[in-house]
């Protein structure tokens, strides 16, 4: 078939989540409490998330039904197109065939949103009225209030000050959905006052924002917090992803030999590959799965694989995954979605067993990929999913230089209107290409908690 898009009806819409936790080799390392280092249990997670989600965070249940109202709301965007890249071929001069789920054709324009659904409509259910969440660059701050306001319930974004600042575009459009945003750190809770009295012109972090919104839902009785990426339950949401495109390339009569996606918390790439890495770790197909970093920020490829928290305040529960310790802040690179120090321990303990690989690409590296795909495929892409495009590019050219044919399927994770400030940026030669910063990253390797 030579379609440029492959589209399914909204009847193909996935009828249920894929959970990776019943096929893994070795089942998933259990969070500790932070304060007594013994496993969580469900209790210990009840004053910030509703039972539901606590419930599939813990789950081994392979199959976890998706409820009938959270795919009516899906239905707004979803199923989303696969598309062919074939200008991008052409223009590669390549034998392989390239494939982009397009993910940035949700209202927020990014795959957030198909968690974001999810979490609001178990928290309504459960008698939530308020939900709070931070947001760096205002990704997931977007994605969550279009969620909230689509179920009826109110939303509190602290959004990191530096971003409140210079990207108000984001704040808008969590306003235009009704959210309250307030610049982080604030006087509205006691981590922020503290933060504040010791230096009232912080430029804030996530680190701060999380501890602020964490603080609102743990003293109020009506409002839950929420976390876009990392835990479990929100790479479960993501898998419809993966579970659409998989019936697409079957449309399309290909099977992927290569699988690709930017990773930041881990939520769009395990999205994407989980239901593909299932059928690996099962024996049925071996194709390969790569995950992108940035070299600024690389999790993967230089962090070690240790318990540690999940938050610089170390408010959270102690989680093992590679990390670059929980007080290693990153430069400023514009792939703001890919500054996390650690990464979601379900993408970690694959790594670790050898079922997936990780590359890391420096940030005008990927901003030539961005030009070259807007140029070709016509897409402006974040600067987050430029590093996933790289990577495609990569192995497309490696397939031409051994002439071979070649099947690459990535996550175009969001699209990049937000973000043209940073293209700006590439345009006027003013990215710095940060080099892995050893000193710093053993630095903060010392903090890590001793268990
Ligand atoms: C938030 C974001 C990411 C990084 O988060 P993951 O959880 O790793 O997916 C990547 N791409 C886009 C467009 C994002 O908004």
């Amino acid at each position: 078939m030579d379609s440029n898009k492959i589209f399914l009806s909204e009847s193909d819409l996935p009828k249920s989540w894929y959970n990776i936790a019943a096929d893994m080799l070795e089942p998933p390392n259990p969070p500790l409490h932070p304060g007594t280092g013994q496993p969580l249990g469900p209790d210990d997670l009840a004053p910030l998330f509703p039972m539901a989600l606590i419930a599939q965070e813990m789950s081994a249940e392979r199959w976890i039904e998706i409820p009938e109202p959270i795919r009516e709301a899906y239905r707004i965007w979803r199923p989303t197109p696969l598309h062919r890249a074939r200008r991008l071929e052409k223009h590669l001069d390549t034998p392989a065939k390239i494939y982009y789920k397009n993910e940035s054709v949700s209202p927020p324009g990014s795959h957030k949103p198909n968690t974001a659904i999810a979490q609001a409509f178990y928290n309504k259910e459960e008698g939530t009225k308020r939900i709070s969440t931070e947001t760096g660059a205002g990704q997931w701050g977007s994605a969550l209030s279009f969620a909230t306001n689509y179920f009826g319930l109110e939303c509190l974004v602290y959004m990191v000050r530096v971003s409140y600042e210079q990207k108000p575009y984001r704040r808008s459009l969590m306003q235009t959905w009704g959210a309250s945003v307030i610049p982080s750190p604030s006087d509205s809770t006691d981590s922020g006052k503290a933060i504040l009295e010791q230096d009232p012109d912080t430029l804030g972090s996530l680190g701060i924002a999380i501890s602020e919104a964490v603080e609102v839902a743990a003293k109020n009785d009506d409002t839950k917090y929420s976390l876009g990426s990392v835990l479990n339950h929100v790479l479960t949401h993501q898998t419809v992803v993966g579970l659409e495109t998989k019936k697409q390339l079957e449309i399309a009569g290909d099977e992927p030999d290569v699988l690709i996606g930017c990773v930041g918390g881990g939520s769009n790439f395990a999205g994407l590959v989980f239901p593909f890495l299932g059928d690996k770790l099962q024996g049925r197909s071996n194709p390969r799965i790569i995950g992108v970093e940035p070299t600024a920020c690389p999790t993967l490829t230089k962090g070690i694989y240790a318990y540690d928290f999940g938050d610089t305040g170390q408010l959270t529960p102690l989680v093992k995954m590679y990390t670059l310790g929980h007080d290693f802040v990153p430069p400023g690179i514009h792939a703001g979605g890919l500054r996390y120090h650690g990464m979601a321990p379900l993408v970690c303990q694959n790594y670790v067993s050898g079922s997936m690989e990780a590359v890391a690409y420096h940030q005008n590296k990927i901003f030539e990929a961005a030009v070259t795909f807007a140029r070709t495929e016509g897409i402006v892409p974040a600067p987050e999913t430029a590093h996933a495009i790289q990577a495609a590019i990569d192995e497309a050219l490696a397939a031409k230089a051994a002439g071979e044919s070649r099947v690459i399927v990535f996550n175009l994770s969001g699209h990049g209107y937000f973000d043209l400030g940073a293209y700006d940026a590439y345009f006027d030669g003013a990215l710095e290409d940060y080099e892995y910063p050893e000193a710093k990253i053993q630095e903060s390797l010392k903090k890590l908690p001793q268990l």
